[in-house]
């Protein structure tokens, strides 16, 4: 289990891979003066994508039931604490007028899903 969140983890180089095969180029990355420090962000067009690691933003997947065994209410506090800090960032972003997408960690395994996904975001808003 991955306790550090860092940046340029896997899952945010295979998104950055992902754009790349669609032809998505133009994107920042890590831009700290926008809500929740958004993963991949397009300024001009208002779109920003989150890469959210599965255990530590509380996804409902197998992934991010799981939790340690020892010092649970620590890690559940904890990690409500990052869903509740997520939902705050989206609704920030969307008030000032950014659509937002998330990709969770677990969701990379099927890429053509993926690629659907972005395609979606990037291409339909
Ligand atoms: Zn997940």
């Amino acid at each position: 289990m991955r306790l550090v969140k860092s940046k340029n983890t896997k899952p945010e180089l295979a998104i950055r891979r992902l754009l790349v095969r669609i032809g998505q180029r133009g994107y920042r990355l890590h831009r700290g003066e926008i809500a929740g420090k958004p993963d991949v962000v397009w300024i001009k067009r208002k779109l920003a994508i989150f890469i959210n690691g599965c255990f530590w933003h509380g996804h409902r997947c197998s992934h991010g039931r799981r939790k340690p065994m020892s010092h649970r209410d620590y890690w559940n506090e904890k990690i409500e604490g990052n869903r509740r800090r997520d939902e705050r960032n989206r609704r920030v972003l969307n008030l000032a007028g950014w659509q937002v997408l998330v990709v969770w960690e677990c969701q990379l395994i099927d890429e053509a899903a993926v690629i659907e996904k972005l395609k979606q975001f990037l291409f339909s808003v």
